[in-house]
């Protein structure tokens, strides 16, 4: 963080629009202008991004590392309901999106033009149960590959990790308390 607050920008994520200073995800949707809605994703896209294995921040192929952010349950179905993130996109979401950064105590219940990220805010939620819940933990999966499957809740594609693709998981902090120590799944991880 600057000392203005905002996330600087990486070089990858130069090419993407922003809003109030914050990157606009490649998976974000659009307004039939046009307009980005922050916190609204594109299912074409979002499918496309799990398929082709690109990156859902930047848009751009991801290589041999894949970052996913996944919360409790979806962990415990080994099931990543969004596409993977380049590392450092992901760092640039942990950081900028308030969601995820833990700035937000509950999500929005409107699904409005709201300023906030695009990660994990539509695809999880098909049927917008969320609204008004208390937010979840959310962590930073790292992983060597991934196998899309239609996931069985949702019945939208979504990023099966077998155990041995699971490399580190890293609780992401909330509520500006310090994460606990990542799990390390594979001591080898860069
Ligand atoms: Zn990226």
């Amino acid at each position: 963080m600057t000392q203005s607050g905002v996330a600087p920008i990486l070089v990858r994520l130069r090419h993407r629009p922003l809003i109030a200073g914050l990157v606009v995800p490649w998976i974000t949707a659009r307004t039939l202008d046009g307009r980005p809605r922050f916190g609204t994703v594109d299912a074409d896209r979002a499918a496309k991004a799990l398929h082709r294995r690109w990156c859902q921040i930047c848009g751009q192929q991801l290589e041999d590392r894949f970052v996913f952010a996944m919360r409790d349950r979806d962990l415990d179905r080994s099931i990543a309901p969004e596409a993977a993130m380049h590392p450092e996109c992901s760092r640039y979401s942990i950081t900028a999106c308030p969601m995820l950064a833990g700035r937000m105590d509950h999500y929005r219940t409107s699904g409005q033009a709201e300023l906030f990220a695009g990660i994990g805010t539509i695809l999880g939620d098909p049927a917008g149960q969320r609204g008004g819940q208390a937010a979840e933990p959310w962590n930073a999966v790292w992983a060597r590959d991934y196998t899309v499957i239609t996931d069985p809740t949702t019945h939208l594609p979504a990023a099966l990790l077998l155990p041995d693709q699971i490399l580190r998981v890293r609780p992401i902090a909330v509520h500006g308390t310090p994460a606990p120590p990542a799990t390390r799944h594979n001591p080898t991880i860069r």
